[in-house]
């Protein structure tokens, strides 16, 4: 299959971790007979150096125009004084938008290896971890109206929070069939004791549960689902929430797993072009000094190539040279323990590559 990937290196580690990603890419496509091709995009702060704009329209086309995109991270303290709507951040936003990419998919798995990492107690950890959040990912309040007015003298700040019944629907679907291809569970999370959209989404939730026998819906508050997290996570399979709720519920359950830098995600819409990252940021404190953790993009390079080019056998022989790279006691920084061999972001790529069958 021939194949063209937009990739974003970004920020950061950005660079540092796309570029293991990329060698493995090759090397699968080596054994399997495929070719990759990529189109290089700039995004985020390196954009905003280039041309004044976290990602220009044509940036954003070359994009839309590939068959998925890799990205690494971006930001950085050097762009913290841009204002608002010049931010790298924005860049990432605004591709998410214009990609229609409105479901965002993290999985949150512990890997046996590493159980160690979990903060958890080990009873926790050991009855699993393994739940993946579906989180709508282009509306609610990111995406709501933003202004800070004065009003007699006082700074005043809004957001506006916003669903309608079409974006809880696609989302919602995408979490029962998500769960009816696990364990067919699907918690619904919101905060139908306090707001409107959350009652909306609750409505349309059971409204979808009817089409879907197969799947057991439950409902739950996301202050407690925070709490759940941590005190039981063992007892979800497939949690589907909006778009703010999501953000902050898979960074505590990326938590729970070790480490933020293990942690690949999808983003994909009504197409099978996908946007596929790790789930942390560009980590300006570790850059350039090989320290990164290349795994999660490694294996979002994997998701890749299982959900948007139903390369599944591909995809596998990446996840078991992970694998493969844990049980023989290899670490980076970030996930060292005792007794393990430290290595950096570029032995860790070249270790994953090597086996690679
Ligand atoms: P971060 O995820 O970049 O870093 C948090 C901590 O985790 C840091 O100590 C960092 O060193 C560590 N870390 C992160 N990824 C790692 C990896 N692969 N290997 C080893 N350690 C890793 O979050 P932050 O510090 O809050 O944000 C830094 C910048 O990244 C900010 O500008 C933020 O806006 C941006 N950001 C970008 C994205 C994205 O591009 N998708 C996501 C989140 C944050």
């Amino acid at each position: 299959m021939n194949k063209n990937i937009a990739v974003i290196r970004g920020d950061g580690i950005g660079p540092e971790i796309v570029n293991q990603a990329i060698k493995i890419l090759d090397k699968v496509a080596e054994l399997y007979g495929h070719s990759f091709s990529y189109t290089d995009v700039d995004m985020g702060g390196c954009a905003i150096d280039k041309y004044g704009d976290p990602l220009p329209q044509s940036e954003l086309d070359k994009c839309t125009g590939a068959d998925s995109v890799l990205l690494g991270a971006v930001g950085g303290p050097k762009w913290n004084d841009v204002p608002g709507d010049r931010r790298p951040e924005k860049g990432l936003l605004r591709l998410r938008a214009g990609m229609g990419v409105y479901s965002n998919n993290r999985p949150a798995k512990i890997w046996a290896q590493l159980a160690d990492a979990s903060p958890l107690r080990k009873e926790i950890v050991e009855k699993g971890i393994d739940f993946i959040i579906v989180r709508e990912l282009i509306g609610g309040i990111y995406f709501g109206e933003h202004k800070t007015e004065d009003k007699d003298g006082l700074a005043v700040a809004t957001d506006i929070l916003k669903y309608d019944e079409k974006e809880i629907e696609r989302i919602g679907r995408i979490g029962f069939e998500t769960a009816q291809k696990r364990n067919k569970k699907l918690c619904s999370v919101e905060k139908s004791n306090v707001l409107d959209s959350s009652r909306l989404w609750k409505k349309v939730m059971h409204r979808l549960a009817d089409e879907y026998p197969d799947v057991e819906l439950s409902d739950m508050l996301v202050d407690n689902c925070a709490m759940q997290i941590v005190k039981n996570p063992a007892q979800f399979d497939v949690v589907v929430t909006e778009n703010m709720f999501g953000d902050i519920l898979s960074d505590e359950a990326s938590m729970i797993t070790g480490s933020i830098g293990m942690i690949p995600s999808s983003s994909l819409g009504a197409t099978s072009c996908g946007l596929y990252e790790p789930i942390h940021g560009s980590a300006p404190d570790i850059a350039g000094k090989d320290l990164a953790n290349p795994v999660g993009t490694i294996l979002s390079a994997a998701m890749m190539l299982r959900f948007s080019f139903d390369m599944a056998k591909e995809a596998d022989a990446i996840e078991k040279a992970v694998s493969d790279y844990l049980d023989a006691g290899y670490r980076t920084a970030d996930i060292m323990s005792e007794g393990m061999k430290q290595v950096g972001c570029e032995e860790c790529g070249r270790i994953i590559l090597e086996n690679i069958k």
